[in-house]
């Protein structure tokens, strides 16, 4: 079975073998040696300098990530700014409602952009008890495969000294970051999408000069303590040591294959080769291609379609695609390009996709 929703995804034997490696307590060295291996070899896919940034490990999924990085990176006397346009920005909004975090929420239409002029008017209010300290966002929006533009938000954010925090979930070791801007603070991402590894680890990456004024609302993903203990080789709790030996094989096989652009060209190939086939079937993608990630994409569910007769039709013949989120699940379905994954693949997953629309033709 291919797996084409947006993690986990298929995984390279080199990969799924790596599982099958010693037992290992999280107390002995050769668990720290495997720790930081991930947390240098995270930072490297960026080119990022260990003394300006740090990759910080949490045994959970992505929401993990961004969970921590949110109640960790926003103090208690800062305000968020949260602009969203699809399911995960408005878990940003659900994750701060719940910290406490004081914070606003700048709702855009989920078939469109951000939408930078009232952004731009929310960070330039001139109340006092209205200034935001921080902005997030989430870059790739796997709700529509949307890649939001951080360039223009982390200018904006730049200009007036505001911090940025990015859910970079479903974007990070693909698609690019500019980590030069100095307004960006956070990143949260996961082992089990751009980079390939299993579920069970996700990570924050942090400028080191933020953490002084982080705050720690959450015990079990609190930044701060995850990060002094792991600097010192330590871990506060019992880590998911086989999906660590897992990310480690993941980060070696990236660096192998060429690193963060090679695997952007891959998914860029790929996600063209659907698009062309499905378009060629009449199948038309929901946002424009110069808005969209290379990592996922979003295509309108033919008239007469349903999304679950498209979903089991593929499933036998080897392919889990993706269903819209709420009532997008109507109207649209999902291919995610991640994992291991060639244009044979592609070829067959289009053939089958044919095939079904040939049958509708005949009814
Ligand atoms: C997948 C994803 C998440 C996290 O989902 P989990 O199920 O917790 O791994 C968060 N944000 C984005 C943009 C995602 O695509």
């Amino acid at each position: 079975m291919l797996l084409l929703n947006p993690g986990p995804v298929t995984l390279t034997e080199y990969v799924r073998n790596s599982l099958l490696q010693p037992d290992l307590c999280h107390r002995e060295s050769e668990f720290f040696d495997l720790q930081d291996e991930i947390k240098k070899r995270i930072l490297a896919i960026y080119e990022l300098d260990p003394a300006q940034w740090a990759a910080i490990l949490i045994t959970g999924s992505g929401t993990a990530a961004v969970e921590s990085m949110l109640a960790g990176l926003v103090p208690e006397t800062g305000r968020l700014l949260i602009v969203e346009n699809g399911v995960y920005g408005e878990r940003i909004a659900q994750i701060s409602a719940q910290y406490g975090i004081m914070y606003k929420r700048i709702v855009g239409d989920w078939m469109q952009g951000l939408n930078l002029d009232v952004i731009t008017s929310e960070l330039d209010s001139t109340l006092k008890d209205q200034r935001f300290s921080h902005l997030a966002v989430v870059h790739h929006e796997t709700t529509t495969g949307r890649l939001n533009d951080l360039p223009s938000l982390s200018k904006l954010c730049c200009e007036r000294g505001v911090k940025l925090l990015v859910d970079a979930v479903s974007s990070f070791g693909a698609e690019q970051l500019n980590f030069s801007d100095e307004s960006l603070i956070g990143i949260a991402a996961t082992a089990n999408k751009c980079l390939h590894a299993v579920p069970g680890v996700s990570f924050v990456v942090v400028r080191r000069t933020a953490i002084c004024q982080a705050t720690s609302r959450t015990y079990y993903l609190d930044l701060k303590r995850l990060i002094h203990l792991q600097d010192q080789r330590d871990t506060p709790f019992t880590p998911a040591i086989h999906a660590y030996y897992s990310l480690a094989a993941a980060l070696c096989e990236l660096e192998e294959q060429g690193g963060r652009r090679t695997r952007y060209q891959n998914y860029s190939a790929l996600s063209e080769q659907v698009l062309i086939g499905m378009k060629a079937l009449g199948i038309e993608p929901v946002v424009p291609i110069s808005q969209s990630s290379v990592v996922l994409r979003a295509y309108h569910l033919p008239t007469g379609l349903t999304y679950a007769k498209l979903h089991d039709a593929l499933k036998a013949e080897g392919f889990v695609i993706y269903a819209g989120q709420r009532d997008l699940s109507k109207t649209l379905f999902r291919i995610s390009t991640m994992g291991d994954l060639n244009s044979a693949d592609i070829d067959r997953l289009l053939k089958g996709v044919a095939k079904v629309i040939n049958e509708l033709k005949i009814y």
